[in-house]
């Protein structure tokens, strides 16, 4: 199959390349397409044979459900058995937004699109190409991430061509996105809305609406809750994964800087490429003091500087792109530098310790190894 791809502009929207594009997804076929957070590979929710090709085309397990996409809050009441108050609220505070609802399903919502689960996730996106291609759609978009199965979200067109070239029918390629992660995922099937998902709306936001919010205990894979499986099926898998082996450093700022001097001073001696990934601020420190002085590191150290630590969303935005950089580098090891900030910081590193493995070095750790 040839995968066309048209170049929207945000601003003023083609109309006849949307109206081609609702086309295909009204016959079945698949169109990949921007949103606030990634870009998402559409079909139509109601008819389960597109739901099929999704999974086909990016390799995902039919068990991980799809998110239906709508363009108008009236468009929900046909999927769903009841539409709680404190959805009301989160609906009124956070749509069109980055945040997907889960409610109990109705018939209309084909099991291959909830994944066999009697309920579904619901999300009505602000981006104006995302918002037209839906109504131009039939209303009811059924769209996961636009990237093969386990690989980073893609964040631009280019990534979805990367991935799925030949594979779906068409691209919009409306620009890099915003927000760069996945939406926040909230569960309302329970009396305390739990958040199965971190992303750009937090629990503080979501505080603020609804009093109380609680986090299922599978996100946090460790300690006491070490072995809860997430309820997002699609929380259970590995995923953004970069081919090489990627660990956290953590610790404070200064040691962090430290630690990653050794670790990555230590790999480039024994003829290593490594990539780090790092804020600005800590990358600046590593070209001025470190890049001259070790012999080697101009050629084997790829540095992959990801934003300002006072600007969370900076990071965010640019996260899987460098994840994907490292890939295309061919780095045989990554550091990343751990990025707990006040209000993106669960967020992201949920998305990195998932990319990770979940390996992470103490930085202090690491400096005393190194002086050994
Ligand atoms: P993606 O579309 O790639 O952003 O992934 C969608 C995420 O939503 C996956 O983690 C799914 O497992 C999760 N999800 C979708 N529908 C449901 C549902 N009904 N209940 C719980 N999680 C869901
Ligand atoms: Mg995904």
């Amino acid at each position: 199959m040839t995968t066309e791809v048209y170049r929207l502009s945000p601003e003023d929207i083609d109309s006849g390349i949307i109206q081609k594009a609702g086309e295909v997804i009204r016959r079945g076929g698949l169109v990949a397409f921007p949103t606030e957070t990634v870009y998402g590979l559409g079909g139509d929710a109601l008819n389960s044979e597109a739901s099929k090709k999704i999974y086909a085309a990016k390799g995902r397990p039919s068990d991980n459900p799809l998110i239906v996409h709508i363009a108008e809050e009236d468009a929900l009441i046909p999927l769903v058995r009841e539409v709680p108050e404190k959805g009301r609220l989160l609906m009124h505070a956070f749509w069109p937004g980055p945040l997907t609802l889960i409610f109990r399903k109705t018939e209309m919502v084909p099991p291959e699109t909830s994944g066999g689960l009697p309920t579904v996730a619901v999300r009505m996106p602000v981006d104006p190409i995302a918002a037209a291609l839906i109504r131009a759609s039939g209303g009811y978009i059924a769209a996961p991430s636009a990237n093969s199965s386990g690989r980073p979200s893609p964040t631009t067109a280019e990534h979805v061509v990367r991935d799925l070239d030949g594979r779906i029918d068409m691209i919009l390629d409306g620009g890099p996105c915003d927000i760069g992660l996945e939406s926040t995922i909230v569960d309302l099937t329970e009396d305390v809305p739990v958040i199965l998902r971190p992303g750009f709306i937090n629990e503080e936001m979501l505080k603020e609406v609804l009093g109380e919010v609680k986090l299922d205990p599978g996100l946090l894979d460790a300690g006491a809750n070490a072995g809860i499986r997430p309820k997002a099926p699609g929380m259970r898998y590995r995923h953004y994964a970069p081919k090489a082996p990627l660990a956290i450093v953590e610790g404070e700022a200064r040691e962090v800087t430290e630690a990653l001097k050794t670790l990555a001073g230590k790999a480039i001696l024994d003829g290593k490429r490594v990539g780090i990934l790092a804020s600005d601020d800590t990358a600046r420190d590593l070209a001025e003091t470190f890049l001259p002085g070790m012999p080697g590191a101009a050629e084997r150290l790829y540095l992959c500087p990801a934003g300002s630590r006072a600007e969370e969303q900076t990071i965010a935005r640019h996260l899987f792109a460098i994840l994907r950089e490292f890939d295309d580098a061919g780095v045989d090891l990554i550091y990343a530098e751990s990025f707990k900030t006040p209000e993106l910081g669960m967020a992201i590193m949920n998305r990195l310790l998932k990319a990770a493995g979940h390996r992470v070095i103490l930085a202090a750790d690491a400096i005393s190894e190194g002086d050994m």
